[in-house]
């Protein structure tokens, strides 16, 4: 997917762009409503948070570095860059303005522009880190675009050594860990692909242990990207694919065939209007990085009472709980986890699978993830919530949803 810019130059979201308007017309998902009326979601940004879940240890394994910038970042950098930001760019809270989705890229990509540095990298990364690290997340993964550092004339070496700087800031000063996984756009050739899974396998750096793509679903076809993954694999890099978050499960299956040794999907919500497909994705033991206030704010689904998100969980393969793009979706990894425990009637046992869950999938070494499994406890003092997973009363009852019928017969 790509978005013109008011310059007329071409430019790349890297993060949100699976959902490109062209993939809004599947035919297996519900009417898409970018512009849905928020004030009817009860979980919508206009609407005051959800339970507690400051004391979940949290994990956030899908958000992409660029997305992770928050308004009050990118008016620090564009300043100190003599970059001015357009005055629609923010409400008067602060927050991202945008009205639709080809605002929101506009939005994404202005700020994305701003960046030019390797300073740059490092505070962004560094104050996304600190944040999730105030609010109980324990480990991240960032997903990293080189062809952004090309977009912005920066030096792809330099963009990592900021990120890199950032983490270790972060991890210096807040215990939170992080790797990177490189990405590979869906928009772009399968040769650019491939030229960015071999600079990925060059890095050689311990932060650098997985890999992506990203980018319009329907904009190439997946077993395309093939040499590029196999690339990446070869040298050690852990896989990962976005997938079935706007086009159909059949690209699961597709790129399972080509790439059998994808570890985790990005997104693939789609997956519950396939039951066939996602009982194999269960088999194999895939984790799917589900990001719900993203899907819901692009439009995969109109509201968050009809996100699968409880029924994935019930039915599914393994899920976690990610952020994406988190401030130009209003939200953030403790307001995604209060989210899921409110409106999928999670429970604080269960809250702590999804972490589990994350960082036994993560790209990270097993000493790290061993570290990080201790820490995913309740605090003692705190008793646990009545009603461990299972109980049926304390869960989100099923509502009307197009895709529940075709979960009929599929047994977890
Ligand atoms: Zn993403």
């Amino acid at each position: 997917m790509t978005a013109e810019i008011s310059e007329g130059q071409t430019t790349q979201a890297s993060g949100v762009l699976n959902a490109a308007a062209s993939n809004l017309n599947t035919p297996q998902t519900p009417s898409p409503s970018p512009q849905h009326n928020k004030n009817d979601d009860q979980y919508s940004p206009l609407a005051p948070v959800v339970s507690s879940v400051s004391h979940i240890p949290k994990a956030d394994i899908h958000v992409h570095i660029e997305g992770t910038i928050a308004p009050e970042i990118a008016r620090m950098i564009a300043t100190r860059n003599g970059v001015t930001l357009s005055e629609n760019l923010f409400k008067e809270d602060g927050s991202y303005q945008w009205n639709g989705f080809v605002e929101f890229i506009k939005a994404y990509d202005e700020v994305s522009m701003a960046l030019k540095n390797e300073r740059d990298y490092l505070d962004i990364t560094y104050h996304f880190l600190k944040k999730w690290a105030s609010q109980g997340c324990i480990y991240a993964e960032l997903i990293v675009s080189p062809n952004h550092a090309d977009l912005i004339g920066l030096d792809r070496d330099e963009m990592m050594r900021g990120i890199y700087a950032g983490i270790d800031k972060a991890k210096s000063r807040f215990d939170i860990d992080a790797r990177i996984n490189i990405t590979c756009l869906r928009h772009e050739s399968p040769e650019k692909a491939e030229e960015v899974a071999v600079y990925a396998a060059g890095l050689n750096h311990p932060y650098v242990t997985g890999f992506n793509i990203a980018g319009g679903e329907k904009e190439g076809d997946i077993k395309a990207y093939k040499n590029a993954f196999d690339i990446a694999h070869a040298a050690g890099l852990s896989c990962t694919a976005h997938l079935a978050e706007a086009a159909s499960a059949a690209q699961v299956k597709d790129a399972l065939e080509a790439m059998p040794y994808i570890k985790r999907i990005g997104h693939g919500v789609n997956l519950i209007f396939d039951p066939i497909v996602m009982n194999d994705v269960k088999k194999r033991g895939i984790l799917l990085e589900v990001c719900p206030s993203s899907n819901v704010e692009i439009g995969i689904f109109p509201k968050m009472d009809e996100h699968p998100f409880g029924h994935l969980f019930r039915l599914g393969p393994k899920i976690c709980i990610n952020t994406d793009d988190p401030p130009f979706f209003f939200t953030d990894i403790d307001r995604e986890y209060g989210i899921v425990k409110d409106a999928f009637g999670l429970n604080d046992h269960e809250l702590l699978e999804m972490t589990r869950n994350a960082i036994t999938h993560a790209f990270c070494d097993q000493a790290t993830k061993d570290n990080l499994l201790a820490k995913v406890v309740l605090p003692q003092k705190k008793m646990p919530e009545a009603g461990v997973a299972g109980v049926e009363g304390e869960q989100a009852k099923p509502k009307k949803r197009g895709w529940l019928a075709c979960l009929k017969g599929f047994r977890r």
